[in-house]
């Protein structure tokens, strides 16, 4: 299955939501980097800091905002340790770091 394939699976609500927060619970990540590579708009990077588990969680990269963000919900879907996901934000949409 093709990358764009993969992504016409995620349900539609995620796309017509205006307002995510995308959430990254750091110490849960363990460094596979599927979500820094898999990301179709590529602005993920891994953070030069370490977690808990001696690994680099993924951040935004500097320059990028969740405007940048497609709201896919790919890396959600592919993180093995559930540490990156979108949630519902009624105020702003932005990045959270755990
Ligand atoms: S939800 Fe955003 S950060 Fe996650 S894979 Fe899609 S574009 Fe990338
Ligand atoms: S997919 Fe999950 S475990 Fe893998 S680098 Fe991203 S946040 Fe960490």
């Amino acid at each position: 299955m093709t990358l764009k394939k993969a992504i016409s699976f995620i349900p539609p609500e995620y796309k017509e939501q205006e307002k995510w927060q995308l959430k990254i619970i750091t110490d849960r990540c363990k460094g596979c980097l599927f979500c820094i590579t898999f990301c179709p708009t590529e602005i993920l990077e891994s953070s030069p800091e370490i977690n808990a588990k001696g690994y680099h969680p993924p951040i935004l990269k500097e320059g990028e905002t969740m405007d940048d963000c497609a709201k896919c919900g790919f890396c959600e879907l592919i993180c093995p340790e559930f540490s990156i996901f979108l949630e519902k934000d009624k105020k702003s949409s932005n990045v959270k770091i755990d």
